[in-house]
C-alpha cells in the first residue's frame, strides 16, 4: 500500500469506488470514466506499477488478475459475445494510473487498431 497511490487508495477502501470484487490478492472497481457498457479494472492489492515491472515470482498474480476479470465476464453475461482486456504500460502505452490494472471492456463491439 502506497499512500499517495490512486489505486492503493480504492483497494484499501479510504476512496470509494463501485466494487464487484474484493478478496486477499484481487480487488476489482468500475472505471469512473467507463469507454463501455462494462467497464471494470481489475487491479492488484499489491502496488505493482505496471505489467512491466511484474516479475516470475508474481506469475501468480498476473493469473488471479485475469482469472477475476474472467469471472465479472461470466457474472455480467458478457463471455458469449465477448470482451476486450488491456493493460497499458507507460507513456507510450497511455498508462495514467501508475498502478497495475486490467481494464476489461465489455457491452459493445471494439475497433482494431485502438488510438
Ligand atoms: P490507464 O489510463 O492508466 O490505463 O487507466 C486508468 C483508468 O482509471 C482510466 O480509465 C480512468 O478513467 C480510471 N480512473 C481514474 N481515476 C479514477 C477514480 O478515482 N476512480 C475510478 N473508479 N476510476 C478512475
Ligand atoms: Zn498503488
Amino acid at each position: 500500500m502506497t499512500d499517495d497511490c490512486l489505486f492503493c487508495r480504492i483497494a484499501a477502501g479510504t476512496i470509494p469506488a463501485t466494487i464487484v470484487h474484493s478478496d486477499d490478492e484481487v480487488v476489482a472497481f468500475r472505471d469512473i470514466n467507463p469507454q463501455a457498457p462494462t467497464h471494470v479494472l481489475v487491479v492488484p492489492r499489491e502496488h505493482i506499477v505496471s505489467a512491466a515491472e511484474l516479475t516470475p515470482a508474481q506469475d501468480h498474480l498476473w493469473g488471479r488478475l485475469l482469472h477475476v476479470a474472467q469471472s465479472i465476464a461470466d457474472d455480467e453475461g458478457q463471455t458469449d459475445a465477448g470482451y476486450r482486456l488491456v493493460t497499458n504500460v507507460g507513456r507510450n502505452g497511455g498508462q495514467t494510473v501508475p498502478h497495475l490494472h486490467l481494464h476489461l471492456l465489455a457491452g459493445r463491439r471494439m475497433t482494431w487498431p485502438p488510438g
